[in-house]
């Protein structure tokens, strides 16, 4: 199992990262070992800047190689909700250097995903409501009619380089707001109403 993340895919989130907007899908990958199993996430000691991104997450029901956006529908069925930690301090270091961005993006644990899945026929992707709470304060709130390339673009493009297989997850991108955590925080994401994950941070 791997784990595709689209970056800069809503428009004010690129603009505090004071990024360009991409004419394609951005992305990067983590490995499966990236994925919190128990729900305990540890501070790394790595990173003085470790920032939370919430991001709705796909599921692929079945592989898919050159995948034709008008039928991309047919290779998932649930939506979830999870978060991209990413080590902001190594990452600005690696994109001043033109470097990948792996050491601040697939270390242990940097994949929160939620074990509840709803199902995109009464949950549409495009239309799914979703905000991340830091110590009860919300900090993101967004919508996924406002992501740049759709969930279909993304399966397509990406689909052209990378097979994709079955239980692949796809991180859609985070929308502004993102902040960094400190040990004690309680981090929630709330995906359509529904509390999806609620973790401590240790
Ligand atoms: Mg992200």
């Amino acid at each position: 199992m791997k784990i595709v993340c689209i970056g800069r895919n809503y428009a004010e989130h690129a603009a505090e990262m004071k990024a360009e907007l991409p004419s394609a899908p951005v992305f990067f990958m983590k490995p499966d070992t990236a994925l919190l199993r128990d729900n305990a996430f540890y501070l790394p000691s790595f990173t003085q800047d470790l920032h939370y991104e919430c991001e709705l997450v796909v599921k692929m029901d079945k592989m898919g190689k050159h995948i034709d956006p008008e039928y991309a529908s047919n290779y998932y069925s649930h939506i979830s909700l999870g978060i991209d930690f990413t080590a902001r301090d190594l990452q600005n270091r690696c994109k001043e250097k033109g470097l990948p961005w792996e050491m601040a993006k697939a270390f242990d644990n940097s994949a929160v995903v939620s074990d509840r899945w709803l199902p995109v026929e009464e949950f549409p992707l495009e239309k799914a409501q979703f905000s991340f709470y830091q110590n009860d304060i919300l900090k993101q709130q967004a919508s996924g009619s406002e992501m740049l390339f759709s969930i279909d673009q993304i399966l397509g493009y990406v689909s052209q380089l990378i097979t994709l297989k079955t239980g692949d997850l796809i991180f859609t991108g985070t929308p502004a707001g993102v902040g960094p955590v400190a040990i004690g925080d309680a981090l929630k994401g709330v995906l359509e109403g529904q509390e999806m994950f609620h973790i401590t941070v240790k």
